[in-house]
Order: C-alpha cells, then structure tokens, then sequence
C-alpha cells in the first residue's frame, strides 16, 4: 500500500480528514515512492491552536533550557544524517553527497541556535540620568510559521524553526508537498530532543494552508522561501493584516545568479566553479550559477574548456556514488525546463551541448535532462530574464568589467552572484558596486555561514530582514526598551519639560 505522509500537530501525527492529497515521486525512477495529505483552513487552525496554546510556558522557559533541548536535537540530526540524507535524495533526487552537505548546513543554523542565551542578551546602561537604568529585552512574538520550497527540504527548515524556537516562539511548519518526509523525520527529533508538545508543527499541503496561515490572527510571523511570483503573494497578502500587531513577513524569492570571469581570472578555476555552481543539485538551487558573463578575450577559451566538461557530466541516480547529476525533481518540472531550452534555442542562442533526451540505464522513466550550455546568450531572451531552475548554463558575452557590473544590476533579482578574478582592485570595486544580496570573490556559491545572514536584494527578497543570524533574531523577536528607577532617586514634584539627563 502507498505511504501516506500526514500533519504532525501537537507532538503526534493528525491525520488528516481533507480528503486531498497529491504524488510523491522518486524522480530518479518516475515511481510514486508516497502520498501526502493536503491540508484543510480547519485542520491548519488545529495547528495553530496547538501552537498558542504552547506558546506561554515555552517563551517562559530560560533560554538556556531552550538551548539545551535544541543541543539535543542537534546531536539526533548527527545521528540521523544518512537517513535524513537519504530521504531527501529519495524525494527531491539530489546526489546523496549533496544532500549530506544539505544536513550539514541545517545542522549550523540549529548549532547557532543552540546560542540562546547569549542571541538574547542586550545592552543595559547604568544611569541614563537621575537614578534611571536603561535596557532592551527581545521578546517572542508566540505563533511563527514557515513555508518552504522543495529544493532544500531539510536545510530551509531549518533556516527558520531553530531560530523561531530558539527565541522563544512556537512554530508551523508548511514543507513542500513536492518532498515532504524530512518534515516528519525533523519533528520526530524535536519530540525526542524534549521539546513540549505544541512547539513544533507541520501542516502539509497547498495553496489551500499556506492562505489559511496567512490569515489567521494568532500567527505573528510568516517566513517564506520559494519562487519570486509566490514571494511577492505571500509578502503583498500577509502585510495587508490590519490590526495590533500587523503580520511579519519575510519572503526569499528566485533568483538568476552569475558568475563572471574576468580575463585574468584562473581559468580552471573558473571551469571548475561554473560546472558545480551551475550543475550541481541539476541546477536546482537559489544559489546556482545560472549565467556565466565572460569577459573580453576570456570568452572562447572559457566556452572551449566548459564544453567538455558539461558533455561528461555523471548524471545518474543520486544514491549511486560517483553520481554528480541527479534528475529534476517531477516530470513536469523536467517538461519546463526542456520549454526553456528550445526557447533559448529558438530566440537565436548557441546550443552548443543540448541535455534533452537523456535516458539512464535503469532508470528510463526517472526525470533526468543532462547539463546544457548556451553561448551567445543575449539580455532579452527568456532564458535569460526567467529563472530556469535546472541544469542549464548561459554564456552572455560582455567587453569589459563595467558591462558586466551592467548587466548584473539591470537583472530584476539580486540574490547571489560570483567573480572570478585574481586582481583585488576589480574585487573591491565589485564587491562595493553590485546590487547583489551576496558576493563570492573567486567563492561561486556565497553561501552565508549560519551566523552571518542569508538574503537577496530587488525581487529575490520581499521584506527587512534576511533569513538566519542575528537577523533571524531580530525577525523572530520584538524589541522592548525598559528604564526604571527606584523610589529613592525620584525628586519631588511634577516634571512639564522634556526629561534630560541633569
Ligand atoms: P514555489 O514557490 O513553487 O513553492 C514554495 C512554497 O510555496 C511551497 O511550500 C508551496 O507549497 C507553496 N506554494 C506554491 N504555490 C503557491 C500558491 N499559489 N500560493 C501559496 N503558496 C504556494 O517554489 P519551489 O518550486 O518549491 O522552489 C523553488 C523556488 O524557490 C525557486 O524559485 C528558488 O529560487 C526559490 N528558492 C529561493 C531561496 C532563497 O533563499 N531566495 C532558497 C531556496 C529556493
């Protein structure tokens, strides 16, 4: 019988009563490997019922023992980091090397949770004036949720439900329905960390819950991670909340990222950065490098070296192990992709290795394309302005560095972007110019460690504040600033001017 992927709403499984559900795929073999259940409004209110009502005694607890419980979930992440691994590979197709890395850098973010106290800690002044001390306090704003895409399914999360918990909140998680079992595997280990019933929650489905979270008055903060069109709904929907407390938002879109190489760059260096950036994961990251921009005279060389490169790539089943490709995640996904290619090739792009058509052995009807490389990629095509989100590589040609920092900030996303070069001037000056959330100096995927924050500029990100660190903090926490003084430094009588320090 096939599985059937249920909520997870007050420290157990709830099944669902919806009446909807949807396919799970093994993309590398086209199978239905389960079903998830799709949520109702009434069973996304369970949720968040569970999530309000544990909400006081966990913003009450010391942040030490918050940190204690999220030190325990760390330790069952290390311990669960093949299976967590595997069940992504199995669901999104990623190779399992990849998606180990992925564990890894969810696994940060919980260990800079596991930092509460400290994440908490404010400033106090002594004597602002008169007997009067000042100081801050960053308190929980009670029911937090999450939504997040299918191409990290652990690491996402965990983005976000450390951070939210750490600081005293409880948390809905709404995963993917594309890859939903980490969020079930994620809230077996918080239950078996210690965390109370309540804190955690996943709510699997659609449209359908992602609304009803948006909607309801008792959720304080939505943080969402996915496609720019659902990005700019989700943030223009969720801030419409009137009321006390208007909604928190902050919601990470797509993303078109380039690499440039400049002439004087390490060019096997550069080869070897755009074929990982641009393949790895089948291209199926917000990180990826979808745009390689060479340089004047660097172009042909860079073209000449890729080719081979692209055309030897191992794309396989990702649980085989000298697997670098794995297929794309559905077989519709894989259908859009192919769109895009004959549309690069029919606006007058150079095909130069063409991934359609692709079969592995034994794995026939698995959702594989190889990589693909264009040459000649000009600013107005589609395979240029839209994010293609797979295995594809665009080669724009520009004169000089100042075209290149150009072209990049014409783009209407800014999520990441990489140069190659081995002059430190150029480095400098890119770094400064670029409207890019985050920089690679020679680093073709700037990923930010889990203590320094991840986020987009223009259309890759809808709201203040970037996802993880302080940021996070800031995101999952409202400012207070207290000054108090005692009886005996109060003098006599009323004061009618503005108080200043005597
Ligand atoms: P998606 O936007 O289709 O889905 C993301 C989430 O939104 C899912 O949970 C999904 O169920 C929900 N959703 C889908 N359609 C919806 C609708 N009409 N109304 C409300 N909710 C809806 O994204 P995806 O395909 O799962 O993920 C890939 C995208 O995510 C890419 O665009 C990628 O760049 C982006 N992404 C961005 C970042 C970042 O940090 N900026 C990180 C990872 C992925």
């Amino acid at each position: 019988m096939t599985k059937l992927i249920q909520h997870f709403i007050n420290g157990r499984i709830a099944e669902s009563s919806s009446g909807r559900e949807q396919d799970v795929f093994n993309p590398a073999t086209g199978e239905v490997s389960a079903r998830v259940v799709l949520a109702s409004e009434a069973e996304v209110n369970a949720a968040v019922a569970a999530a309000k009502a544990a909400a006081p005694a966990w913003a009450d607890t010391a942040p030490l023992k918050r940190a204690r419980v999220l030190a325990k979930f760390r330790d069952l992440i290390e311990q669960h980091h093949n299976d967590l691994a595997a069940a992504i590979t199995r669901e999104h197709g990623k190779v399992f090397s990849d998606a180990k890395g992925e564990v890894v850098r969810g696994l940060e973010v919980v260990e800079f949770a596991c930092g509460a106290p400290q994440l908490l800690k404010t400033q106090f002044t002594d004597n602002i004036g008169g007997g009067i001390d000042n100081w801050q306090m960053r308190q929980p704003l009670g029911v937090t949720a999450g939504i997040t895409p299918f191409n990290f399914p652990f690491m996402v999360p965990m983005w976000m439900a450390p951070m939210a918990i750490a600081t005293g909140n409880t948390f809905i998680l709404k995963p993917s329905e594309r890859d939903p079992s980490p969020s079930l595997m994620v809230a077996d280990l918080f239950k078996r960390a210690g965390l109370p019933d309540g804190v955690f929650n996943v709510v699997q489905g659609d449209k359908v819950a992602v609304d009803a979270l948006l909607h309801h008055p008792d959720v304080q903060a939505v943080s969402f991670v996915g496609s720019t069109p659902i990005a700019e709904y989700i943030y223009t929907e969720g801030t419409k909340r009137k009321g006390a407390y208007p909604l928190r938002v902050q919601a990470l879109g797509g993303a078109k990222n380039h690499l440039v190489v400049m002439p004087d760059a390490n060019l096997d260096q550069a080869v070897d950065a755009l074929i990982g950036a641009a393949y790895g994961s089948a291209g199926e990251r917000c990180m990826a490098i979808s745009v390689a921009v060479a340089v004047g005279s660097v172009a042909d060389k860079l073209v000449e070296a890729l080719i081979p490169r692209v055309e030897s790539l191992k794309v396989k089943n990702g649980m085989e192990a000298d697997a670098e490709m794995g297929p794309v995640v559905t077989a519709q996904h894989k259908a859009k992709i192919e769109g895009y290619i004959e549309q690069g090739v029919s606006a007058g792009a150079k095909l130069l290795v063409d991934g359609r058509g692709l079969s592995v052995p034994g794995h026939e009807k698995g959702f594989f394309l190889g990589g693909t490389l264009f040459d000649h990629v000009t600013p107005e095509m589609t395979i240029y302005k839209e994010e293609i989100f797979g295995p594809v590589l665009c080669v724009v040609r520009v004169p000089d560095f100042a075209s290149a920092v150009k072209l990049i900030n014409s783009h209407e996303f800014g999520n990441g972007v990489s140069l190659f070069t081995s002059d430190g001037n150029t480095a400098r000056e890119f770094s400064r110019r670029i409207e890019v959330g985050m920089v690679g100096v020679n680093v073709p995927i700037p990923v930010p460690m889990a203590w320094h924050s991840f986020g987009g500029w223009k259309r890759s990100l809808f709201g203040d504040t970037h996802a993880y660190g302080e940021e996070g903090v800031r995101f999952y926490t409202r400012y207070k600033s207290i000054m108090q003084r005692w009886p005996d430094s109060i003098g006599k009588g009323a004061e009618f001017t503005m108080p200043v320090a005597k």
